[in-house]
């Protein structure tokens, strides 16, 4: 497919060719008052897989930051994966929810803050039975040892380890994938040892998990979707 651009051409300009993508999707090419438009399309052409890239990211961007209505058909994360919900509300049942193999049954009245409440509900309660049970074997494989694990509903942050050694994880975890999970375990486990950033912290977390940079990628271009 062709690329679309507008040209500004510079007398200014000496030798080098740029291009800029708008917010909304225009491209410009600036050029050398010269330049022959060959060289531009073939400037342009090279640039193909970053201009697709990034207006791929610029798509997702505007779709996501959608808020969850929590109707029949909307898709939930659990453990890296999305699955159907299916809202019904039968007063004579429980409600809140479950989570059928393939779907999540969510039985509640049609007010949207309580099926909010209730889905975080529900992945508390899964990352209450997950999060410490993992914790507990890298602690073991580490050789480090938390003086508590809790679970959070922090909307930012994934894990926490405090000057004590005290460490926190956000029920939102249970959203990624296990291995995701496990990485932000080990990272906040290492800060018993390294309170920092620094390469050495690093260099500790991946000697522990090598695909580390691939879980924390993972976990950054998944943000926004990641929420309730
Ligand atoms: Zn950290």
């Amino acid at each position: 497919m062709e690329i679309k651009y507008s040209l500004k051409r510079s007398r200014k300009r000496k030798k080098t060719l740029s291009l800029q993508i708008s917010s909304n999707a225009d491209i410009t090419v600036y050029a050398p008052y010269f330049t022959p438009v060959a060289e531009i399309d073939r400037f342009v052409e090279e640039k193909r897989k970053w201009i697709d890239r990034t207006l791929r990211s610029q798509a997702r961007q505007i779709v996501l930051p959608q808020e969850k209505t929590y109707e029949t058909g909307e898709e939930f994360y659990y453990l890296g994966r999305l699955y159907p919900l299916e809202a019904v509300f039968d007063p004579l049942e429980n409600t809140g929810v479950s989570f059928r193999v393939d779907r999540f049954v969510l039985n509640c009245p049609d007010k949207r803050e309580m099926k909010k409440y209730y889905f975080a509900l529900w992945y508390q309660q899964k990352a209450k039975e997950h999060i410490p049970v993992r914790a507990e074997h890298f602690s073991r494989e580490l050789n480090l040892q938390p003086r508590g694990v809790r679970i959070t509903s922090a909307r930012s942050r994934w894990g926490s380890c405090s000057q004590d050694n005290s460490l926190a994880f956000s029920f939102r975890l249970m959203m990624a994938p296990p291995q995701v999970i496990d990485y932000v375990i080990v990272h906040e486990l290492m800060h018993i040892r390294q309170k920092n950033h620094s390469s050495k912290f690093w260099r500790l977390v991946i000697e522990a998990m090598p695909d580390s940079f691939a879980h924390r990628r993972w976990l950054r271009e998944h943000q926004d979707m990641l929420k309730l």
